[in-house]
């Protein structure tokens, strides 16, 4: 699979190791299609599946039942045509003129979320004489995409003119990882009124946090996303299943005097004798800069030789420090593997100490690790 091909650094040449467990994002997607059932249960993908990888991960998901798909961009709604001949894919981002012929020919649907968006659609579909399907995307407080619920409401009376196969309604959640925000309440009301008056015309309002919220959000079809790939969606809830580990290797070990400073800015000082793993990775590879740490600030950890051991001082593009002193003299040698991501720390724990959301650690993983999905 190109997903594969496209990451192939060996592992002995690689700073590190991404793991990508398509076993445990199969998983997700069966308990929350479980969750949510009957409502129809699609995968959100977009973004190289939230950096799992947009082939693999989709097959996996194919696989375990998914149906239906939802990308941002129609670069990768062809990407993942190529794999998934009888999948239902929706484009987000909306209907960029002169595109059109590309959404036939690779049978994709795009998310139309303006009145010229649909003044085009429609206009392509008399031209070629048929009415290709569409979601048509409401707005009920992101501000973001998608018609105003005024356009939806004149859209609504005129219905019969449309003129392409109105496949789905949509509308999305600005807060869902807030349960019982005002604005989650008041959009769930907004689109239920939007809704009834297109009878037929199958619903969706959920992203993973929506999932999560009860059958009041679930509609027809639910949109999961980050909650596959091992993500939390909501605050109050634990996330599911871990589907990425991220191991990355030790270039060597040193020893620091007291009284030494530690990485670029001499922004961290050894306040006694400690040793030091340097590990091959950076913030070229997608770890968040604010994760290191400073004689005034604690940073991310990392698992290795069994135990937590804190980074310690700047993260530099290509390298950081773990402070390994409290672990045995000879427990942590050069080409030893210490674990950033995993069972034990999640995304969402490097992403606080990143000052950042789990969205952005997964979608930023680096290009340079060696790469085993399966
Ligand atoms: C990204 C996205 C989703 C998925 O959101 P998660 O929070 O990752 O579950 C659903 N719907 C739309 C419109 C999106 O843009």
């Amino acid at each position: 699979m190109s997903g594969i091909d496209r990451a192939a650094i060996p592992q002995a040449e690689a700073g590190g190791i991404l793991t990508v467990d398509l076993g445990a994002l199969a998983a997700n997607w069966r308990d929350l299609a479980g969750r949510v059932a009957p409502a129809e249960c699609a995968a959100v993908v977009k973004g190289d599946a939230y950096g799992t990888g947009l082939e693999t991960s989709a097959q996996a998901l194919w696989d375990a039942g998914a149906r239906t798909l939802f990308v941002a961009l129609l670069s990768e709604g062809k990407r993942l045509r190529a794999v998934l001949p009888a999948a239902t894919i929706y484009v987000l981002n909306g209907l960029f003129a002169g595109t059109e012929e590309t959404y036939r020919d690779s049978r994709l649907r795009p998310v139309l979320g303006s009145l010229p968006e649909i003044a085009l659609w429609t206009a392509f579909c008399a031209r070629i004489g048929n009415r290709l399907p569409a979601a048509l995307h409401v707005d009920t407080g992101m501000n973001r995409l998608g018609l105003a619920p005024s356009e939806a409401v004149g859209l609504a009376e005129t219905r019969e003119e449309i003129g392409f196969e109105l496949a789905l309604l949509m509308s999305h959640l600005a807060c869902a990882d807030e349960p019982g925000h005002p604005l989650t309440v008041r959009q769930l009301e907004d689109f239920r009124a939007i809704a009834a008056l297109f009878p037929g015309v199958p619903a969706s309002l959920a992203n993973s946090a929506g999932c999560l919220s009860g059958p009041d959000f679930h509609f027809d079809l639910v949109r999961p996303g980050i909650a596959l790939y091992g993500g939390r969606s909501r605050a109050d809830m634990a996330p599911l299943r871990p589907v990425v580990t991220l191991e990355l290797r030790v270039s060597q070990v040193r020893d620091v005097h007291a009284g030494e400073t530690i990485g670029y800015g001499a922004a961290a000082t050894a306040s006694e004798p400690m040793r030091i793993a340097i590990l091959a990775a950076g913030y070229a590879d997608g770890i968040p800069r604010l994760a290191g740490s400073s004689d005034t600030r604690g940073g991310a950890e990392a698992i290795i030789a069994g135990r937590r051991c804190p980074l310690i001082g700047r993260i530099s593009m290509d390298l950081m420090a773990l402070d390994i002193t409290a672990l045995p003299e000879d427990a942590v040698k050069a080409g030893d593997l210490a674990t950033l991501l995993g069972r034990q720390i999640g995304v969402d724990e490097l992403a606080r100490h990143g000052e950042t959301i789990g969205y952005e650690i997964l979608t930023s993983l680096g290009r340079r690790y060696h790469r085993r999905i399966g």
